[in-house]
């Protein structure tokens, strides 16, 4: 009895949850992909989710923050209770918000791996959400979420010197080259396809956001354009990571399948 006690036990756990997205499964069961604290990005299944009376049902919806009890399955690991912390209410009745909130998920959903844990990230996706929540400038929210990502997942883009020569960068229209990561001098400008020029004032809140976070650019007001240009500017450089480690997984499994294929 004892050791069955200790089996079940083995096979269940807790994790603290944000769900990024969900796909329906069968009749009434859903696939959650989850972001949590102790084991960084999941995909597990919810089944019965999908039904009127589901006990999960409501605790799973998209943005919502929620404790989860998980038993470990042979594939994906099966929800077996949850209770909702932070349901996130507010983002799904603004449109601005849910469209930000959907973004942000999208852009962590692309850059982490499955199972690899990173506590800063999670807190950094919660304390987002929440802040989209209650109405905060969603636009700051994003653009600080964006380059907190990247440097927590050790891509912080080089905003102070030119990344080829590490020559100082004068106050002046600078190029970004996100296949390198950072600003060009005027010397080391034009070797880097796909790159953009990026003006003073946008190099001046990049490096505001850097260096006092969130707190440093919410009160700037700034006009559209200037908002256009540091969402394309940083929008440019996460497609790139995301392109480039989605192309050098592919390249690791060609190569894994292909040396399977011989090893036969
Ligand atoms: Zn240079």
């Amino acid at each position: 009895m004892a050791k069955e006690t200790s089996r079940t036990t083995d096979r269940l756990y807790r994790c603290d949850a944000i769900v990024l997205g969900r796909m329906d499964l069968g009749e009434a069961d859903r696939i959650l992909t989850l972001y949590s604290r102790q084991h960084g990005k999941l995909r597990v299944i919810a089944k019965g989710a999908r039904r009127p009376l589901s006990r999960l049902g409501p605790h799973l919806e998209y943005f919502s923050r929620s404790r989860l009890m998980l038993a470990r399955g042979r594939d994906l690991d099966v929800v077996t209770g949850a209770e909702t912390e932070d349901a996130h209410l507010a983002i799904r009745d603004d449109l601005d918000a849910f469209g930000h909130a959907s973004h942000i998920v999208e852009i962590l959903t692309r850059l982490t791996e499955d199972r690899q844990e990173n506590v800063a990230v999670f807190e950094l996706l919660s304390s987002s959400l929440r802040l989209l929540a209650d109405g905060v400038d969603a636009f700051h929210v994003t653009r600080h979420f964006e380059l907190a990502l990247l440097v927590l997942l050790g891509y912080r883009p080089e905003l102070y010197h030119c990344i080829d020569c590490r020559a100082d960068l004068p106050p002046a229209p600078h190029q970004f080259a996100s296949t390198l990561g950072g600003f060009l001098c005027d010397c080391c400008r034009g070797r880097e396809p796909g790159s953009r020029i990026v003006s003073v004032d946008a190099q001046k809140y990049l490096r505001a956001l850097d260096r006092g976070g969130l707190s440093a650019t919410i009160r700037l007001s700034i006009g559209n354009s200037l908002r256009e240009e540091l969402e394309g500017t940083l929008g440019a450089y996460l497609r790139h990571i995301a392109e480039r480690d989605l192309g050098s997984l592919r390249i690791w499994r060609e190569l894994r399948d292909g040396s399977a294929e011989r090893s036969r």
